[in-house]
């Protein structure tokens, strides 16, 4: 099975960088978003990061116009209706995800394979919303999309061999490196990840240093190559609090309860760098 025309719903953070990939490597991509106010959004986020490559000399203008002629927007699902693979990318949120995964399957054709690039959600639990379950399949990039290799590719308890097959195929034609997966709460990276970025806000919580501090202490005592708290500022904090509540419920163990400084900022707004404010100022 060739997957040759790629739709990408939600123009968020992942769903512009996932369409730049796509479009980057030669496919042709529609962008879609619920608003035309958010998917104008993305595609100046993505025409920005082609800009950034020009600067670097890793593209010339002329590739950029290429890329850009690969990709349609639409605020309608209906202009999906004719691609090969629809990569989900809105909101982490389960009925939110639900009710587009019934609405992509009643629009999209019937040998068309259905991705969720969800952080934690159950694969399995969205393959069953849909009347194809042996085509829907997970497919977790990483942020930012354009610069990070890994692919989880993620396998519902439906997820045929073909689909499977398929899809890592297409994630090694977009340059990624896809790693196979059984589904289950926040998959291998996030189920680590998140939970060490929610250790770092208790232990910001608790007053055990600034996060200045704590993100320094880890990257020059792990050597990773950013710290926690500005990492999650990146993933966006109603991203890792969704994560931390879906491996809370979804292992019925305590040690995965959100921080609560996590909570607190997500009720305030402070969602990260998307918000201008998160452990770190952005403004
Ligand atoms: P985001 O908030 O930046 O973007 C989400 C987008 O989805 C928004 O533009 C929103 O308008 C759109 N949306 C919501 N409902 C929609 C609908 N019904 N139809 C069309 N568009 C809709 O979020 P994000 O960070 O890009 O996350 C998107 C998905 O990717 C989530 O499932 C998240 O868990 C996952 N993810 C995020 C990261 C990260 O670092 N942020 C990494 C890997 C995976």
């Amino acid at each position: 099975m060739s997957l040759k025309k790629i739709g990408v719903v939600g123009a968020g953070t992942m769903g512009n960088g996932i369409t730049q990939a796509f479009a980057v490597a030669g496919f042709d991509v529609v962008m879609n978003d619920m608003a035309d106010a958010a998917v104008q959004r993305g595609l100046a986020t993505l025409s920005g990061s082609l800009d950034r490559l020009i600067k670097k000399e890793k593209m010339t203008a002329a590739q950029k116009t290429e890329v850009l002629g690969r990709i349609s927007t639409s605020t309608d699902l209906s202009a999906l209706a004719d691609c090969d693979l629809v990569i989900e990318a809105a909101t982490e949120n389960l009925p939110v995800k639900l009710k587009l995964f019934g609405q992509i399957d009643s629009t999209v054709k019937p040998d068309a394979i259905i991705a969720s690039n969800t952080s934690s959600i159950s694969i399995t639990k969205l393959a069953a919303s849909t009347g194809r379950g042996d085509r829907v399949i997970g497919m977790h990039f990483f942020n930012p999309v354009p610069m990070m290799a890994l692919v989880e590719v993620i396998r519902g308890l439906q997820t045929s061999d073909e689909t499977y097959a398929a899809v890592e195929a297409v994630a090694k034609a977009v340059g990624k490196a896809p790693v196979q997966i059984r589904n289950s709460p926040g998959f291998v990276v996030n189920r680590m990840l998140c939970p060490m970025i929610n250790e770092a806000i208790f232990a910001l919580g608790e007053g055990l240093a600034t996060a200045a501090e704590i993100d320094e202490a880890m990257k020059l005592g792990c050597n990773h190559p950013v710290g926690p708290l500005a990492l999650c500022d990146m993933i966006g904090l109603d991203v890792e609090l969704a994560v931390m509540q879906v491996l809370f419920q979804g292992f019925n163990d305590p040690k995965y309860r959100p921080a609560p400084l996590l909570v607190e900022m997500v009720e305030a707004g402070y969602l990260g760098r998307k918000a201008g404010k998160g452990f770190f100022d952005y403004q």
